[in-house]
C-alpha cells in the first residue's frame, strides 16, 4: 500500500502536467518520475529532465527534439513524433501513465498504456468522450483502474469509495458558471477572448478555460462521467457553483448526497490518483469553511448556454456523435481565440456539424477516428461560413 508509485506524464509541460510535478515534489516518498513527454516545448521539458531524471522523455514535434537532444542527464533516453509517446506508456519501469495531453493525441498512447497492462490516470477528458466505450472495455479486459484526475471526476471516485453502482441515483457535476455566468445572453456575441481566458476560479490551459465559459467542459464532462462510472446520460446532472469548492456530489438511492471539498487546486485530485486507494498528508492548503461562510449554488442556464443540451444528446446517442462533437469544438474554439468567429458561434457550429452527422453505433477506433476527421472538415466550413456571415 505504501509503495513508490512510478509514473510517467504525457502533457508534462502543460497546467495539470506542471501540477504533477509539484505533487511529485511534494511526496517524493511516493511518486517517482520515471517518464516525461511533451507536444513541442522542448526548452521546458529539458528543464524537466535536468531536475527529475526521468528513464524517458519523448517530444511529439522531432524537429524541435533534434535542438535539445543532446543535452538530457545521462541514463534518459529520448525518443520523438507518435512512436515516441507509445514506448513512454508502455515503458517497463512504469506503473502508472497520466495523460494529460490536451485533444485527441492521448488516445492511442492511453489505450497502448491499458494493453500493457498500465494503470491510467486521465485528465485528458476528450479520450473518454471520444472513445469511452473501447477505452473501458480495454481497461476491464486488461483489469487495469482508470483513475480519473478531472477534479469533478476524482470528487465522484472519492464519494464512490466502497459503494456499489447500484446505490447510484443520480452523479452531480458542479460547474463554476465561467465568466459568463452573469452576462446577459444577448452580449455574448461581443465578448472578446481575452474575456473568455479570465476564468474565475481555475488557473488552466487555453482550450479548457474556453470550454469552461461555453460549459462545453461541463458537457464534455457529462460524457466523461457516463463511461468512467458506467451510468446511463439521464443519471448524470449539473448544478453552477461559482466558488469551485465542492468538486461534485453523488445522490444516492436513500436520497443522502455525499460531496468532495477543497480548494481549487489540481495537485488535490492528482495526488488522491497517484496515492489510491492510500491518503497522505502534504503541503496543500486545507479548506476552512467557517473563512468561507457560505457556498452558492444555482441551476444552469439551457438557453443561454446550449453546450449541455448539445453534449446531453451526444451522450444520449453515443456511437460516433461525441467524438463529432469534440472534434467541431476543437476547431471552433482556435477559431473564436483567433478572432476569426464570434463567441456564440462556436456552439453553432458543434450543433450544425452533429446536425449533418450519421452516428455509427458501437463504433471501433477506426470509425471514431473516421468521424472525428470528418467533423474537422465540416467544421472548418462551418467556421469559414460564420467568418463571412
Ligand atoms: P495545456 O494546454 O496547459 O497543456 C497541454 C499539454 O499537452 C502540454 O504539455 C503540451 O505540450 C501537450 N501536448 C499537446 N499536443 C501534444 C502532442 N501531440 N503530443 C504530446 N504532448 C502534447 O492543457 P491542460 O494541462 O490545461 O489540459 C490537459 C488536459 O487535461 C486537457 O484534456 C484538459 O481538458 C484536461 N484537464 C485540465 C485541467 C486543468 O486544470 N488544466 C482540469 C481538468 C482536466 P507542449 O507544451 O510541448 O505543446
Amino acid at each position: 500500500m505504501s509503495s513508490k508509485k512510478r509514473v510517467v506524464i504525457l502533457g508534462s509541460t502543460g497546467s495539470i502536467g506542471e501540477s504533477a510535478l509539484k505533487v511529485a515534489r511534494d511526496i517524493p516518498e511516493r511518486m517517482e518520475v520515471v517518464g516525461l513527454a511533451a507536444g513541442r516545448s522542448a526548452q521546458s521539458l529539458l528543464s524537466q529532465a535536468k531536475e527529475f531524471k526521468p528513464r524517458a522523455v519523448a517530444l511529439y514535434e522531432t524537429a524541435e527534439l533534434d535542438s535539445i537532444r543532446g543535452q538530457f542527464p545521462s541514463g534518459t533516453r529520448c525518443s520523438g513524433g507518435a512512436e515516441g509517446l507509445i514506448e513512454l506508456a508502455t515503458m517497463p519501469e512504469a506503473d502508472l501513465v497520466l495523460i494529460s495531453i490536451v485533444g485527441t493525441a492521448g488516445l492511442a498512447p492511453a489505450l497502448a498504456a491499458i494493453k500493457a497492462g498500465k494503470a491510467i490516470a486521465v485528465a485528458s477528458k476528450e479520450i473518454l468522450v471520444m472513445a469511452g466505450e473501447e477505452v473501458t472495455l480495454e481497461a476491464a479486459k486488461h483489469n487495469v483502474p482508470i483513475l480519473p484526475v478531472d477534479s469533478e471526476h476524482n470528487a465522484i471516485f472519492q464519494c464512490l469509495v466502497g459503494e456499489p453502482s447500484r446505490h447510484i441515483r443520480r452523479l452531480i457535476l458542479t460547474a463554476s458558471g465561467g465568466p459568463f455566468r452573469k452576462t446577459p445572453a444577448a452580449e455574448l456575441s461581443r465578448v472578446t477572448p481575452a474575456q473568455a481566458l479570465k476564468h474565475p476560479t481555475w488557473n488552466m490551459g487555453r482550450k479548457i478555460t474556453i470550454d469552461s465559459a461555453t460549459l462545453f467542459n461541463k458537457g464534455l464532462e457529462m460524457i466523461e462521467a457516463r463511461w468512467l462510472f458506467g451510468v446511463p446520460m439521464s443519471q448524470v446532472d449539473v448544478v453552477v457553483h461559482p466558488q469551485s469548492i465542492v468538486h461534485s456530489l453523488v445522490e444516492f438511492v436513500d436520497g443522502s448526497q455525499l460531496a468532495q471539498l477543497s480548494h481549487s487546486d489540481m495537485c488535490f485530485p492528482i495526488q488522491y490518483a497517484v496515492t489510491y486507494p492510500d491518503r497522505l498528508p502534504n503541503r496543500l492548503r486545507p479548506l476552512n469553511l467557517a473563512e468561507m461562510g457560505s457556498l452558492h449554488f444555482e441551476a444552469p442556464d439551457p438557453e443561454k448556454f446550449p453546450a449541455l443540451r448539445l453534449a446531453r444528446e451526444a451522450g444520449t446517442t453515443g456511437g460516433t456523435l461525441p467524438a463529432v462533437l469534440n472534434a467541431a469544438n476543437e476547431i471552433a474554439v482556435p477559431a473564436f481565440l483567433d478572432e476569426k468567429i464570434p463567441f456564440p458561434s462556436i456552439w453553432l457550429t458543434v450543433e450544425a456539424v452533429m446536425k449533418k452527422h450519421r452516428s455509427v453505433e458501437h463504433p471501433t477506433l477506426g470509425d471514431i477516428l473516421k468521424a472525428d476527421a470528418w467533423a474537422r472538415e465540416v467544421a472548418r466550413e462551418e467556421v469559414a461560413s460564420h467568418a463571412r456571415s
